[in-house]
């Protein structure tokens, strides 16, 4: 049976990553195999960044940290080893432009995931690097507490003096990744941490909501409550959200999602939506106390068009209680004064997260506590590495889920590669 040095579950972002990082840093000539279920590799990176691939984030290194919700200081290495700037220069030298967009986004010049899945490919052809598809791991084989090779779902056995489990989350299962690395590991004695879909939006309770579908507000703040505590807010953020068929989704929502995990997991939480952040309740007051004495023999459902999108008018006039035929100087103060209170909290019930399939990210995977930070290898089985999203990591929204991906992928890649050095000399 052939011998490989290293075998790489996974031809996704971190585990070319790691096979390339393994070679460069490696022996010449070292065996090293990627094995890859899908017939091409790289599926998921192809429908990264609505297809443009947002591979990375050009922030100072330090503020990668503060984008990682959680086990952050576990990255300590990985991003110090493997930076940011490392990425686009990796990427550059591989021959493929990079362009920065808002918010620091890294992003192909030529606007092609399918580029950076070529760069990867071009280095691993460059490096002799061997890709084997159609070829999904059962099993991997250890004996001892080491690892000794892999089993495929064929039949075929390969010896392998280490594997890298890269295998990625169980989110958009069509990528290929269903989850696989995570039973590979308890098999091996490895905790998996609870999973849940992240960074997806929410699906909520009241009907007039979903009748706002389609609705993108750009600038609205917005705050998480927990009914039994409204006092704790869970989440605040500014930015843009969307209404859908099911809920609420769209940037501010999805990053809002990763923070508010654990406590939707157990109850439903309140959203409570500021359409006018830049004014106070009074500058509000007085800004429709106006614009009801220009329009004052008009109805109530002809005088606020300026003031809200069309899609949320029926909503805010419906909550309010206000007749739509009533005459605007009719209105009395009290129902001008609940009016502003709907346009600065107006309440959603969020009752759960959609599911996996609409996830970018799974939160949740193979236990940081059994991982050493420095190598990625377990330290439960000698030779077994981890990398990108298998591991208990998730990041939000700009480029750092991928970054994590690089940079755990390559420090793994890096300490295998050392391995061999230190055997063969
Ligand atoms: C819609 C969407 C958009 C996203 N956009 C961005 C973005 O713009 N920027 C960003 O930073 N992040 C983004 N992400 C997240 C990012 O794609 C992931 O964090 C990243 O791809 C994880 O890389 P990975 O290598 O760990 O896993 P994956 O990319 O999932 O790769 C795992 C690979 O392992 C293979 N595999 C699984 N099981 C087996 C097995 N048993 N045998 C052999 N092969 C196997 C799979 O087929 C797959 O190719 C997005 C995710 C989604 C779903």
């Amino acid at each position: 049976m052939r011998e490989f040095e290293l075998v790489v579950i996974g031809a996704g972002a971190a585990g070319m990553m790691a096979a390339i990082s393994a070679a460069k840093n490696g022996i010449p000539g070292a065996q090293i195999l990627v094995l890859e279920r899908n017939e091409k590799p790289g599926k998921k990176i192809y429908i990264t960044g609505k297809g443009r691939c947002n591979l990375t984030n050009a922030c100072e290194t330090e503020e990668l940290f503060l984008n990682v919700p959680r086990q952050a200081k576990f990255l300590y290495s990985a991003f110090y080893t493997f930076t940011n700037d490392q990425v686009i220069s990796f990427f550059e030298e591989a021959g493929m432009k990079t362009k920065i967009e808002r918010g620091n986004r890294v992003f192909p010049q030529s606007d092609h995931s399918s580029d950076v899945i070529g760069a990867l490919k071009r280095m691993m052809d460059r490096l002799g690097i061997l890709v084997e598809y159609h070829a999904r791991v059962r099993n991997i084989i250890a004996t001892d507490d080491a690892v000794s090779g892999v089993e495929l779902e064929n039949g075929k056995t390969y010896a392998a003096k280490r594997v890298l489990i890269a295998t990625g989350g169980k989110s958009y299962q069509a990528t290929g990744s269903t989850g696989d690395g995570y039973s590979f590991a308890k098999k091996l004695g490895h905790s998996v941490t609870v999973l849940r879909p992240s960074l997806v939006p929410f699906n909520v309770a009241e009907a007039d909501v979903i009748r706002m579908q389609g609705l993108a507000p750009k600038n609205v703040r917005v705050q998480i409550l927990d009914h039994d505590r409204p006092k704790k807010i869970l989440f605040e953020g500014f930015g843009e959200m969307l209404f859908t068929h099911f809920g609420v989704s769209g940037p501010l929502m999805l990053t809002a999602s990763s923070v508010v995990n654990d406590h939707i997991a157990e109850k439903t939480l309140t959203l409570l939506i500021d359409w006018k952040p830049a004014i106070s309740e009074e500058q509000l007051d007085k800004r429709i106390l106006s614009d009801f004495e220009e329009n004052q023999n008009r109805q109530f459902k002809n005088a606020l068009s300026g003031l809200v999108p069309a899609k949320f008018l029926p909503v805010l006039m419906e909550r309010s209680g206000i007749s739509p035929e009533k005459k605007v100087n009719e209105i009395t103060r009290e129902e001008r004064h609940g009016l502003v209170l709907l346009l600065k909290a107006f309440a959603i019930t969020l009752t759960g997260l959609r599911d996996f399939n609409e996830a970018i990210i799974t939160r949740g995977g193979i236990s940081l506590k059994e991982v050493n930070p420095s190598t990625m290898e377990s330290k439960l089985i000698t030779g077994l590495y981890f990398a990108g999203e298998v591991l208990d990591l998730d990041a939000f929204t700009g480029g750092f889920n991928l970054q994590i991906a690089w940079s755990t992928g390559y420090l793994a890649g890096l300490h295998a590669a050392e391995c061999f050095c230190n055997e063969n000399t």
